[in-house]
């Protein structure tokens, strides 16, 4: 007995015990491999001349038999060999156990259904409606067969087999039924027909259902009948389409358990005429943001496969969207090269950049909630198309994106932060944070809070790259509620100008004290009731250095800090008198100012030991 891997094990018992409802999906599933498995040879045969088979001559057969309690899919497709059978159904396909164990740890009580999805387990989802599941393979070209064997976690058998063809053949049998569960409906003609025509219609392939019928005298007679319509989806009217329609076929083909979050479907003519049947997915998969993930959309030349993930058609910021081209334009075996350079291809990706624009425009005006929902999973990459080419990609993108709003407390557009905005607001301000709430405990953010002017909250590490790069919106600049001498009425700047004239020798003092740490301590023109803040001078942020510390090559990196006080706060008032009785003592305010900002801003302090010592010594 083989084990399987840790991972599979554990979707496995996942798949197995998992109270996931839509169970009847594994058929699908099954025959969506079958299809996959005679692509692959059916695209071999149009350069291989070994494969003897025509066109017609490609199936997917379905058997029930009542008394076995068996449902058996067969095909002849690719087929697996001894490897293959070990590789393919011994691990689950294409997942790393990291990731999926890091899924696995985030999820609720009842991961199954997402993961399942998230990791394209098709075949063993096999295992929620069987007791036992065996795969009888030959590959194509090969003499010999395999017999794949298991009932579950125990682990699996691979031995050989005889038989007569290449292809596949997998047997189920079937669980026993339960008060919940009559797994016996997939043994029913009429159920798996309609399981096959709701799911499996499109599938090019004859899908062909054979069981016995018996008639009222009790004689049997074996029947057999042809399921599906095998007009691909796509090639269908769009007004004989329901969401449903889409929605399983967007799941079948693209293993994902949820519906999708937009779908266009249209045609279009021209130098090349194509169809296109595009999707965004709900939820990100679990390695979308990863290097693992392949963006890319289906090609097909006359409704045969000829390229899996063809990333030229996607433009990286849209790289989630999943789907495929249909042209008759495109000759089938045009090779990967010759694709990149094309310039047909590189029009044909242009207009379905378009499509997706208006795709996602109309879902933020129309359908907000759905839109809120797609930029949790999504949002990072159109952020990251923000900032990526130095902002080639802005103008398209910048009406797309969302930031918390401070006052609203919900996501908003540029468009209506700014059409919120009060008078007398020139700038479009933001607050760099780990979350939301702790932007909104910024003291950097009193003075404009009090204004009533709203802040934007950034949250991801590309976030205020990506504003840096769009510099403003609709001619009004970006500005960080940390950058010194924000729009300050002559009022303002008057009263600040006092301030600090007052206290000169006090500042200069401090900034002393601090050499090395800040480049000037400042009367703060920010803070309202908190005692000190920093904020930063020049074009590198405090937040934009965390984050180039981590990354290679640019640890150098240092924002020119600058700590502000609050003048008005009773702790100044303390450092004017020991700026006169103990300067020693007033060195030590200033560092343990300088610590708290630091702390405030989330940033490692240089010695918390002399931090906590200093404390202590003015607490006894
Ligand atoms: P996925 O289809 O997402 O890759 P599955 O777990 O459904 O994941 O299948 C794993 C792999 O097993 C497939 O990628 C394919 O290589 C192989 N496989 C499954 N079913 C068949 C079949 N009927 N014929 C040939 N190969 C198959």
């Amino acid at each position: 007995m083989r084990q399987f891997k840790t991972e599979s094990k554990r979707v496995l018992d996942l798949m197995i015990n998992s109270v996931y409802t839509h169970r009847e999906i594994f058929l699908r599933e099954l025959i969506s491999n079958s299809s996959d498995a005679i692509d692959k040879l059916y695209f071999r045969s149009l350069t291989d001349d070994s494969v003897a088979l025509t066109r017609d001559d490609y199936a997917i057969t379905l058997e029930l038999d009542k008394d076995a309690r068996t449902l058996r899919i067969s095909d002849n497709g690719i087929g697996m060999d001894e490897d293959a059978l070990n590789e393919n159904l011994g691990v689950i396909a294409h997942s790393d156990t990291r990731a999926f164990n890091d899924e696995l740890a985030k999820s609720d009580q009842s991961p199954g259904s997402r993961l399942v999805g998230q990791f394209g387990v098709g075949f063993y989802s096999a295992f929620m409606v069987s007791r036992k599941v065996t795969v009888l393979s030959r590959a194509f070209g090969s003499q010999k067969a395999y017999l794949w064997e298991s009932e579950g976690v125990e682990g699996y058998t691979v031995k050989e087999a005889e038989k007569p063809a290449h292809g596949t053949e997998i047997t189920l049998t079937l669980k026993e039924d339960t008060e919940d569960e009559k797994y016996s409906e997939y043994l029913d003609p009429y159920r798996v027909s309609r399981l096959v025509k709701q799911y499996s219609d499109y599938i090019r392939y004859p899908i062909t259902l054979d069981f016995t019928s018996t008639d009222k005298d009790g004689n049997t007679e074996i029947e057999n009948r042809t399921l599906n319509s095998m007009i691909p989806l796509w090639r269908k009217n769009r007004n004989e389409l329901t969401p449903e329609d889409y929605g399983g076929f967007y799941k079948s083909k693209f293993g994902d358990f949820a519906d999708p979050a937009f779908t266009s479907h249209y045609s279009a003519e021209g130098a090349i005429s194509y169809t296109a049947l595009l999707f965004a997915p709900s939820q990100a998969p679990y390695n979308f943001y990863s290097r693992e993930y392949e963006k890319g959309l289906q090609l097909y030349a006359n409704g045969v496969l000829i390229m899996d993930r063809c990333a030229d058609l996607l433009p990286d910021h849209f790289g989630f969207v999943r789907g495929l081209i249909d042209s008759p334009d495109l000759s089938l075996n045009i090779s990967r090269e010759m694709l990149q350079h094309d310039r047909q291809l590189k029009s044909i990706a242009k207009s379905i950049e378009k499509k997706i624009k208006g795709e996602l425009t109309s879902m933020l005006e129309n359908d907000r909630e759905k839109y809120e929902s797609f930029f949790k999973a999504f949002g990072l990459q159109l952020k990251f198309g923000l900032y990526n080419g130095f902002g080639a990609n802005a103008d398209q993108l910048k009406d797309l994106v969302l930031f918390r709003s401070l006052a609203k407390e919900k996501p908003v557009t540029f468009k209506e932060y700014v059409e919120a905005m009060p008078e007398g607001q020139e700038a479009i301000y933001y607050v760099s944070a780990e979350t939301p709430a702790k932007a909104a405990l910024m003291p950097q953010t009193e003075r404009l809070r009090e204004k009533g002017f709203d802040i934007l909250c950034l949250t991801e590490d590309v976030d205020e790259f990506a504003l840096k790069i769009l510099r403003a919106y609709d001619g009004k600049e970006f500005r960080s509620v940390s950058g010194s001498g924000l729009d300050l009425t002559d009022e303002e700047k008057k009263e600040q100008e006092a301030k600090s004239g007052e206290n000169k020798d006090l500042l200069s003092f401090l900034g002393e004290a601090l050499t090395g740490k800040v480049s000037k301590v400042v009367v703060s023109t920010l803070l309202r009731k908190h005692p000190v803040c920093l904020t930063s001078e020049g074009d590198l942020s405090i937040e934009m250095e965390k984050v180039l510390s981590h990354m290679p090559g640019s640890e150098g990196a240092k924002a020119e800090r600058v700590l502000e006080l609050n003048a008005d706060h009773p702790v100044f008032a303390a450092m004017r008198t020991l700026f006169v009785t103990d300067r020693d003592k007033l060195a030590m305010y200033a560092k343990l100012l300088y610590t708290q900002a630091l702390l405030i801003e989330g940033l490692p302090i240089d010695d918390p030991v002399a931090f906590s010592d200093d404390i202590c010594s003015l607490m006894v």
